[in-house]
Order: structure tokens, then C-alpha cells, then sequence
């Protein structure tokens, strides 16, 4: 009687085995075959992604039905979704992305805000206060140091001085951009309106800044924690998680005197974004900005001069552009690169890997199976790797290196100092002039 009941339990056993097998071979959504990923990694490239949908009236604060304009910035289009191709391909549900961003600081709750990003192992962005940022460089230092990105949400926040004369509004911006590139090095492009544009933008100031070079940004997901004082823990969770309609978030959260109680949702909120699938990412000039569109309740602002947009705005997009001609000395070959063919971001210099490789005389070549680039220069040869972002010399194969190589519209750039050490040829020194950037290597 017992051999017959184990005989039992043992077919039943095997039985639920092959169910179990048949079902997960059957279920469309079961195991992504390389086909697929392929097929989204292609269609990300050509689609845009969209920035956000419909918003709920919480999401967009006082003004209630604020259609989402979403601003078009080519490269930003590319950037974005091959990055979102980059986080498919390493993890099926990763497409999505948030971002948190952080306004009204720096303050002492700005400490709290970096030690848990530090910890959860996320970036965030901080549109930070001239004033605050006057008086406490060292945060201002910290948030730089540790890797997250500064955005200028004007000096001093007043509603009252900002939004009657763009002139003032602009005045408010460059005086804390100032303040920050005296801490940093780096001038602030991205920016954030106090209180958001909607109410307060009208076209003109939407024109003004981006001709002035800047990227103004919105947000889709308001946590509400400053709808009042003292907004419990609670309910900020709840809206910093509410529904977005794309895949993108970009979280509104303050981290100023009295907003306690943001920093106590903080880790739920991060918790919440990971276990959805999220990858986590800092705001950048290039990509596709949330904003809200300009309205006709807009306060009618008095409109600069054209001389004084001349004067002010006209020539202010040169600051965020690296004019400068980019020489290379590399054994006895040179080469250049022009303004436009390459990129300088946080002080570091970035090639598109294949025409370094080819002005060079060496070969470069797209490896589909592993999706890499292989290179042979300077007598090394090395592979890069966009998706994982690393380097592996062929000396030491299956060791990698972190590099921060990635793809934009379909073309690897690489930091050159990375790409010329792993050719052999380090960089020994680098000298900056009015008119040209020269590195010369080992
Ligand atoms: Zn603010």
C-alpha cells in the first residue's frame, strides 16, 4: 500500500513537472528569444520615446488640464532610446526609466537626501537655489562629487520677481548659474521654473531659453509634498508613485528646510520605482524635456528688447558649446576633430570610436552577435562594449574595465582618454587654448 502511494506521488510529481515545462515554453511572455529583443532594440531607435501622456490634476499642480508639450531634440530622441535599448538588452523589464529630482535645495536635509541615494547606489537631480547654494557650498561640492547632476532653479524662488519681466527671470538664472560654476567648474544647463512654467512661462520665456541654450524642465509625477506644510510621509509616497502613462517619470520631490518628511519617503518611494522595473537615471541637456505647454492664463510678461536679446540671450548657447578644435597627437600620426565632432561632458572628452579609430589608421568593426566594437589601433587590439559600458584590452579577455562607452542614434562614443590608454597610448598632457584643445600621448 505505501509503494503504491509513493508510485503515485512520484507520477503525480513528474506529471505537474511537464505541465509546468509545456506552460512556460507555451506563455508568449515567458522567455524573451533574442528575436524579440532585436526587434524592440530597432524600434526603440526609430521611436522617440514619449515623455508623458495625460496628467492628473495633482500631477500639474495649480494648473489644472496642462496638456504635456513635448519638446523635439534629435540627439536627445536617439540617446534615450538606445539607452532604454541598452537596459532591455541587460534586463527584459528595464525600458522603463524614472528620474527624481530634487528642488529648492541645498539644505541640511540634502545630506540625508545624497547618504540614501548613496546607499540605494542611484543618481539624482538637484535644482538647486542660488542663495542656498551661497551658503552652503560644501553640499553643493558633495552633490557635484558624488555623481549627481545640478540644475538652477533660480536664485532666490520669488514668484513676485520672476514672472512680471523675463529680464529679472533671467538675471535670477545666470546669477546662480555663477554661483555654481564658482563651486563646481561647470555652468548649470538644465533648469527648473519655480513653481513649474504653467502659470508663469509664456512662449517667450519658452523661446528666451532655449535660445539662450538652456533645457527647461517640467515633471509629470508631483509627490505633493509641497501642497502644504507638513505633508505626512504617507501621502507623499502615494504621489510620487502615482501612474505614469509613459515610460518615463520625472519625480518632483523637495529637499528644503522643513521637507522632512519627503526624506522619510524617500526609500519607499526609490523601493516602489525598483520593484516596478524602473531603471534610474539623472536628467541631461540632450534628451526629450517634460514640459508643460505654455498657456494663455500665462501672466503676460513684459518682452526684452531685441537689443537687449542681442546682448543677453543671443550669444549666452556659445557658453554650453565647445568651440575649441580638438588635437590629437597620437605616435606620429595627428589628427583633429572639429566643434560638432565630438563632445566635452562633466570636463571629460568623448569620439565617436569608430572615426577616432579610422583617422588613426586603425580598424574598427561591429561584432552583431555580441553586440560590441572591436578595435585595432596603435598595434592593440580591444573591444567596446555600449550596453555593459566597459572596455576589455585583449590582453586580459574576460576582464572588463568600466568605461563609460555608450551608443547615441546608433553610434558608440567613448571617453578618449579610455580609448587612447587602451591603444597604448596614454594621455600625458592636455593644454587648453582660446582656439584648440590638444592632447598629446604617450
Ligand atoms: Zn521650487
Amino acid at each position: 500500500m505505501k509503494i503504491v502511494a509513493r508510485v503515485a506521488s512520484i507520477a503525480l510529481f513528474f506529471g505537474v513537472l511537464a505541465l509546468m515545462i509545456t506552460a512556460w515554453a507555451g506563455f508568449p511572455g515567458g522567455k524573451p528569444k533574442p528575436a524579440d529583443v532585436k526587434v524592440y532594440m530597432e524600434q526603440a531607435l526609430l521611436a522617440p520615446a514619449s515623455a508623458a501622456g495625460v496628467q492628473t490634476k495633482e500631477q500639474l499642480g495649480q494648473s489644472g488640464e496642462t496638456p504635456i508639450k513635448q519638446a523635439v531634440y534629435a540627439a536627445g530622441a536617439g540617446k534615450q532610446a538606445t539607452s532604454a535599448a541598452a537596459a532591455q538588452a541587460q534586463a527584459p523589464k528595464a525600458e522603463k526609466k524614472v528620474y527624481l529630482t530634487f528642488d529648492d535645495g541645498p539644505s541640511d536635509l540634502t545630506l540625508e537626501v545624497l547618504d540614501i541615494l548613496r546607499k540605494e547606489g542611484i543618481k539624482g537631480t538637484f535644482f538647486v537655489l542660488g542663495e542656498q547654494a551661497e551658503a552652503r557650498p560644501e553640499i553643493i561640492n558633495r552633490i557635484y562629487e558624488e555623481g549627481h547632476v545640478i540644475g538652477n532653479h533660480t536664485y532666490d524662488h520669488r514668484y513676485d520677481k520672476l514672472y512680471g519681466h523675463f529680464q529679472d527671470f533671467w538675471t535670477q538664472i545666470k546669477k546662480t548659474e555663477e554661483v555654481i560654476r564658482l563651486i563646481t567648474g561647470e555652468r548649470p544647463q538644465l533648469v527648473r521654473a519655480p513653481g513649474g512654467t504653467a502659470g508663469h512661462f509664456d512662449q517667450a520665456y519658452f523661446d528666451l531659453m532655449e535660445q539662450g541654450g538652456y533645457r527647461v524642465f517640467d515633471w509629470n509625477v508631483d509627490s505633493g509634498d509641497s501642497k502644504r506644510r507638513g505633508v505626512p510621509a504617507k501621502e507623499i509616497v502615494k504621489g510620487a508613485t502615482a501612474k505614469v502613462s509613459g515610460s518615463e517619470a520625472v519625480v518632483l520631490l523637495h529637499d528644503s528646510n522643513g521637507h522632512e518628511e519627503s526624506v522619510k519617503a524617500l526609500p519607499e518611494i526609490i523601493a516602489y520605482y525598483k520593484k516596478q522595473g524602473y531603471a534610474f537615471d539623472v536628467l541631461t541637456p540632450d534628451m526629450q524635456p517634460v514640459q508643460f505647454k505654455a498657456q494663455q492664463s500665462a501672466v503676460k510678461a513684459s518682452q526684452p528688447s531685441r537689443q537687449w536679446i542681442e546682448d543677453h540671450v543671443a550669444a549666452n548657447a556659445k557658453l554650453f558649446e565647445t568651440g575649441r578644435t580638438l588635437a590629437l597627437e597620437f605616435g606620429a600620426m595627428e589628427t583633429a576633430f572639429e566643434p560638432g565632432e565630438y563632445k566635452m561632458e562633466g570636463g571629460r572628452l568623448l569620439v565617436p570610436l569608430r572615426s577616432l579609430t579610422e583617422r588613426l589608421g586603425g580598424e574598427v568593426s561591429w561584432k552583431g552577435h555580441s553586440k560590441t566594437v572591436s578595435v585595432s589601433l596603435g598595434g592593440k587590439r580591444w573591444e567596446a562594449d555600449p550596453l555593459r559600458r566597459t572596455i576589455s584590452p585583449a590582453e586580459s579577455w574576460g576582464r572588463p574595465l568600466p568605461s563609460d562607452v555608450h551608443l547615441i542614434g546608433g553610434t558608440a562614443w567613448i571617453p578618449l582618454r579610455d580609448a587612447l590608454a587602451a591603444s597604448g597610448h596614454p594621455v600625458t598632457r592636455v593644454t587648453y587654448e582660446d582656439a584648440e584643445i590638444r592632447i598629446i600621448t604617450l
